[in-house]
């Protein structure tokens, strides 16, 4: 059996407040992390160019973390600077 990480940082109402928290600090510090500000997106479908599933990072309001506690980032993130 594959051992898989799952590190989830949160539970319950733990992750609203997270994200609720997190939703405030990016747009008071103008976070860029979304694939809407990535050079992998591509605008005409809304996918990732390099094909990493994007449901999370397409977000409004963004979240921290998914709906199980799991950290939502992308490690291929290119910020656009067109
Ligand atoms: S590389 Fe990551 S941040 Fe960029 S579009 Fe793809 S999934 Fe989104």
């Amino acid at each position: 059996m594959a051992l898989r990480f799952h590190p989830r940082l949160a539970t319950g109402d733990a992750i609203m407040a997270a994200n609720a928290e997190f939703a405030l600090q990016a747009a008071q510090y103008h976070l860029q992390f979304q694939c809407s500000e990535c050079a992998y997106f591509r605008s005409t479908d809304r996918q990732c160019m390099v094909g990493w599933p994007n449901d999370d990072l397409m977000r409004s309001p963004v979240v921290a973390l998914n709906a199980v506690g799991e950290p939502v980032f992308c490690k291929a993130f290119e910020a656009d600077a067109g």
